[in-house]
């Protein structure tokens, strides 16, 4: 009987830690902790040597710091929102994103540095840490595409060859942002990937499990589960099946808090007002 209670006591514990998801978690580099911070289903920070990251920045996210680099992937609002854009960024902040992208964003005339990029282009950032150190950042531009999902037949939520994920490289470790895809053939292909965020909605992107396949396809050391909600206020997908699904092999799956309560109230408030 005691034993019993203590198993239940410890099931009780097990699934209020399963629910407390923490908002950061680290990967460690040359020079210095990476630091990644979930802020709000997509939107994710990244901060490296006194830089900042930041990735599909949203107004429904609350940030305390500004970014150097902007990484936009696509132009769903989930993704790209001008106005967190501007909250977000340091004065001499750099916009990185896809065509589709940089062309709304530049004729609103704001005034940021835009480097447009194409699926397989590569840019390299050079900057200085707050304590004078080179900083050198790498960034790839994989293509993010439907295999099979679309609003109708014929059409993609998001047609190939238009839309990016990311691959940063920074103090030696390549981490990847997978955008909105499905489980590609280029996602496949990629290699020494040390941290991946993979996103599992539908019917906009992966189920769980056609997440979990890609990943034993390429093996990130690490594998972040994102984006797996909509409405914002709804478990769309269940990312413990996506862990359970890699249970037995050597991918680490963390879960993040990618849905904190204010942050989901401010997103689910300004959709009723559309
Ligand atoms: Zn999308």
């Amino acid at each position: 009987m005691k034993q019993l209670l203590l198993l239940a006591a410890g099931a009780l514990f097990y699934t209020s830690v399963a629910h407390a998801a923490p908002q950061s978690s680290t990967v460690q580099a040359a020079g210095g902790p990476i630091r990644v911070t979930a802020i709000f289903h997509a939107s994710t920070q990244i901060e490296y040597m006194g830089s900042v990251i930041d990735i599909d920045p949203v107004s429904a996210g609350r940030y305390t710091k500004k970014a150097d680099i902007i990484l936009v992937t696509h132009t769903h609002p989930d993704h790209f929102d001008p106005a967190a854009i501007d909250k977000v960024r340091a004065p001499y902040a750099r916009l990185v994103a896809p065509i589709p992208v940089i062309q709304p964003y530049q004729q609103l005339r704001r005034p940021l540095a835009l480097y447009p990029m194409k699926n397989g282009s590569i840019l390299n950032f050079k900057m200085r840490s707050s304590k004078g150190a080179p900083i050198r950042i790498r960034i790839e531009a994989v293509p993010a595409y439907n295999l099979v999902r679309g609003p109708k037949a014929g059409q993609k939520f998001h047609p190939k060859g238009q839309f990016n994920g990311y691959v940063l490289t920074l103090g030696g470790k390549r981490i990847y942002f997978a955008g909105d895809t499905e489980a590609t053939p280029e996602m496949m292909k990629l290699k020494n990937i040390d941290a991946a965020f993979l996103p599992m909605n539908l019917p906009y992107t992966m189920t769980p499990q056609e997440a979990a396949l890609a990943a034993r396809a390429f093996r990130p050391r690490i594998v972040f589960p994102y984006h797996f909600r909509f409405p914002f206020n709804k478990a769309n997908t269940r990312p413990q099946q996506f862990q359970n699904a890699l249970r037995g092999t050597r991918i680490q799956v963390r879960m993040l808090d990618w849905y904190p309560a204010p942050s989901v109230a401010r997103a689910m408030a300004a959709m009723g007002k559309h």
